[in-house]
């Protein structure tokens, strides 16, 4: 317990699974910890002393399955082996921490989202604030500076799955994130760009784009990098040239808006509904999937980058046949990336380096599917790809010389070197098969002299090789026959001869497996080389699968180009919401027009429940991101104004977790919205005010409204069912109302989904109600008391106070007092005088 109580205290913030012979043992917190999470047995250690220690252990062989449940949970494991034979040591037996396994840095492919990202991202509160963000499992390294007030928007965005942070820093995230806590002074820049030069081998940081005002995010890079090292201590050779991002170089989507706006994830947390991701994606490899979910969660925000996305997507929409073959070329392409950046570990199989072979093997269809696309230059992307596909003929010539066919997971299962391709294995090889074909050949030899007909050679681990005969055959054993080893019926024996052979074929065995380990790591080391140019080719082979999906999905879907513009206007024809439309029949889908220009650019939604006000709203912003980020839109025609930033706010969001009601989480969205938009971009409010009294509710979406229109002047959609708020367009000059239409036919109503000008002053809430199943009864009453309500403006019996109003007043019309104020002429009169005047009519009353 010592020993445990030391090692542990150096690994706090782990599960420390401790090697005892056979199990790994967790204690205290830990145990419970881990028996909760998987189940197991929580039993206790007497400690010798006064208190009983809490204990849960599992075996050590099954320990990776259980390994990966506790990482899924998002804990950290230090494993902790026994480093020295027990029956050698003298005492406790000597145990270190071979290795911690970390949410973030899991480099297992099984445990992995292939389609998505695993990124660890280091943080440092700074302004601007700086994020460092490293996917092991890719390379891929990002080194990101934005607004203090935009960290959880980008953070999130990355979805990392560990934080790195200064110890004792507030960022509001850790309910959220696994936070691994680091020392301030590991976030040293300086360190870090020293770190970077020399991975990259350059002379400064300019060669890769980093400037000044990069520096907070090489801060966080610098605690990152170090923490990476600690946990991997074999090296990083996998990190690839970082990725700069600044503040604005993107349109950054805040949770609310990822989340309503279902871009990656439905609404409903945990929930397996189409997303608009999972409309767009038709990608063939992982590299490609992984890229489109960055892409969707970050559109671009200028007008000719957008362009050029789309001139790409063109290419492809308008070449029918080269885009299928490009698709087939795509088909088949491994994970690049990943078998890469394993390989950088040192953690390839022969399995691995195949998939990486075939992978390559594909590069060449792919750029000859590219070379054939009819008008590719017209695509400065296409044409860029093209220029820079490395094919890396050289690399892929040296693994199809050495590597079989189809190589086993483990050296030593199957054969993973081809015959031929290497002399001292072949050699080896030969002496072991010869040595087998001797032992084959012994069976018959032996039968033949002994005259033991049901004579057998066999194998087994303990035993190697050995001559089985049956008891009944026993006394025509020659003298040579070394017993081995008694079974029931049987004797096994093995003769000089055979010892001799068998210690050759081992012996060659022990050579091939050796022997095949250094070649595998000799093909590593080849790979390790190319990391850059594999790392290259794989982000350019993402390039071209998305490119090539978002083609797919616009010729099946009928997307439109749209035309990006630097004006404000956002037009469009026909448009529908993407991902509703494919929850509804073909052609069941009711597209509107929408027009947000500088006349009219907020827009006053009314309409009924149900009606498709929400659907409207929300298929604006996905044109628009869908456009951004490079996707065709759908829409018959579409112009689009570029949009620096999207908001929405939707009514129905509660945040119990967070523990802050309803209402408050709505007005702090909204107070981020009114702060954070500006002119260019696209507000998109649903229901705001419903959360509190419907007076206090109009009143702020009155005044929230104003406030965009007149202060602000961004694009506005704001659907309501408050009716109060359509006299609105009265006030405010660029403000218009629309309506999403029904038609009401005797008690029901047909929702047309149409959109149209004007206000509406129902809400059919009663309607739905009753579509929805609520009891006849129920039904029936509502819609008294609504009649109620809307002619007496009260519901019950008894009578209310009678309205306060000016006719109160008449009843005093004749009064002298009355009569006495009207006689008072105040413009005749000084301050002085009133005031006397005013007391001697007090007087009077009270003298009355
Ligand atoms: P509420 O005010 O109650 O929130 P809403 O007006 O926002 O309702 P939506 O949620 O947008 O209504 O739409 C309700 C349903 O109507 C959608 O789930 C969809 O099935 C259907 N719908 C909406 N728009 C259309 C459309 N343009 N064409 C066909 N169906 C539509």
């Amino acid at each position: 317990m010592q020993q445990y109580r030391e090692i542990k205290s150096r690994h706090r913030d782990s599960i420390l699974f401790f090697q005892m012979g056979d199990f790994y043992e967790m204690f205290f917190d830990d145990a419970e910890l881990a028996s909760r999470i998987l189940g197991l047995t929580l039993t206790s250690r007497n400690n010798g002393g006064a208190a009983d220690v809490p204990l849960a252990g599992i075996p050590v062989r099954a320990a990776t399955e259980y390994l990966k449940r506790l990482i899924e949970a998002g804990h950290k494991v230090a494993i902790c082996d026994q480093v020295e034979d027990p029956k050698q040591a003298k005492g406790v037996v000597r145990r270190e921490v071979v290795e911690t396994v970390t949410p973030g840095t899991v480099l297992d492919q099984d445990w992995l989202d292939s389609r998505r990202n695993n990124f660890l991202v280091s943080l440092f509160p700074d302004d601007p604030f700086g994020i460092a963000a490293l996917d092991l499992s890719t390379g891929e390294f990002i080194l990101e500076t934005t607004d203090p007030a935009d960290t959880s928007a980008a953070v999130q965005r990355l979805d990392p799955r560990e934080l790195v942070a200064p110890a004792g820093v507030e960022l509001g995230l850790s309910e959220r994130y696994l936070v691994t806590e680091r020392d301030g002074w590991e976030f040293d820049a300086a360190d870090a760009g020293e770190e970077i030069r020399r991975r990259f081998g350059l002379a400064s940081l300019d060669g890769l784009g980093i400037e000044g005002q990069d520096r907070p995010a090489l801060c966080a890079a610098a605690a990152l990098l170090r923490y990476v090292a600690e946990l991997q201590p074999s090296g990083l050779t996998q990190i690839s040239r970082p990725t700069i991002r600044r503040k604005g170089g993107s349109v950054l989507l805040d949770e609310m808006t990822r989340r309503n706006l279902e871009l990656v994830e439905p609404l409903q947390a945990g929930g397996t509904g189409p997303t608009l991701l999972s409309v767009l994606d038709r990608t063939k490899t992982s590299m490609g999937a992984r890229l489109l979910r960055q892409w969707v969660l970050a559109p671009l925000n200028r007008a000719d980058e957008i362009s050029s996305r789309h001139d790409a997507v063109e290419v492809l929409v308008s070449d029918t046949r080269g885009r299928g073959r490009m698709q087939e070329a795509l088909d088949g392409v491994r994970d690049i990336a990943r078998l890469s950046a394993r390989t950088g570990t040192g953690k390839a199989t022969p399995r691995d380096l195949g998939a990486l072979r075939d992978s390559l093997a594909h590069l060449v269809d792919i750029k000859n599917a590219l070379d054939v696309l009819e008008r590719y230059q017209d695509s400065c992307e296409l044409e860029r790809i093209a220029d820079g596909y490395d094919l890396l003929s050289d690399l892929r010539e040296v693994l199809e010389r050495y590597l079989e066919t189809a190589p086993p997971p483990t050296i030593g299962a199957k054969d993973s070197i081809r015959k031929g391709a290497d002399e001292e294995l072949d050699e080896a090889r030969d002496s072991r098969d010869g040595g087998k074909q001797f032992i084959a050949g012994l069976q018959t030899r032996e039968r033949e002299r002994t005259g033991i007909s049901s004579l057998r050679v066999g194998f087994n681990r303990v035993f190697g090789y050995y001559l089985e005969i049956t008891k009944a055959n026993r006394n025509l054993v020659p003298d040579d026959y070394e017993r081995r080893q008694t079974l029931t019926n049987a004797e096994r024996y093995v003769t000089p001869e055979l010892k001799e052979y068998e210690a050759k074929v081992l012996n060659a065995e022990e050579q091939i497996e050796s022997r095949e380990k250094e070649l595998i790591d000799q093909l590593s080391g080849e790979v390790r080389k190319r990391l850059d140019r594999l790392q290259h080719v794989s982000r350019l082979t993402a390039e071209l699968d998305v490119y090539t999906a978002l083609a797919v999905t616009a010729a099946l879907e009928n997307y439109v180009r749209p035309t990006m513009v630097d004006g404000f206007e956002l037009h469009l024809t026909s448009c529908r919401h993407p991902v509703v439309e494919h929850t509804l029949p073909a052609g069941k889908f009711i597209p509107n027009d929408i027009t947000l220009d500088m006349a009219s650019r907020v827009i006053l939604l009314t309409g009924p429940n149900m009606a498709g006000k929400s659907t409207i709203l929300r298929q604006v912003g996905l044109a628009v991101s869908m456009a951004q980020m490079g996707s065709f839109v759908p829409a018959t025609e579409a112009t689009i104004g570029v949009i620096d930033r999207v908001f929405t706010r939707v009514g129905t969001n509660d945040d119990l977790v967070r523990g802050q009601s309803t209402f408050m989480v709505e007005m702090s969205e909204t107070s981020a919205i009114l702060h954070g938009a500006t002119e260019r971009s696209l507000v998109l409010l649903d229901e705001i005010g419903r959360g509190t009294s419907t007076y206090d509710g109009v009143a702020i979406a009155w005044a929230v409204t104003e406030h965009l229109h007149d202060n602000i002047g961004c694009k506005t959609i704001f659907a309501t069912h408050y009716h109060e708020l359509t006299q609105l367009t009265d006030e405010l000059e660029h403000a218009r109302n629309f309506n999403v239409a029904v038609r009401e036919t005797d008690d029901e109503i047909i929702f047309l989904h149409k959109l149209l000008a004007g206000g509406t002053d129902r809400s059919y809430g009663i309607h739905v109600a009753k579509l929805a199943g609520l009891p006849a009864g129920v039904v029936d009453r509502s819609k008294e008391i609504l009649s109620l309500l809307e002619t007496q403006h009260r519901v019950a019996s008894q009578e209310a106070p009678p309205p306060l109003d000016a006719s109160q007043f008449t009843l005093f019309e004749d009064s002298q007092l009355v009569q006495e104020i009207k006689d008072i002429d105040l413009d005749k009169m000084t301050p002085l005088e009133a005031i006397n005047r005013l007391a001697e009519i007090k007087r009077n009353v009270e003298g009355k």
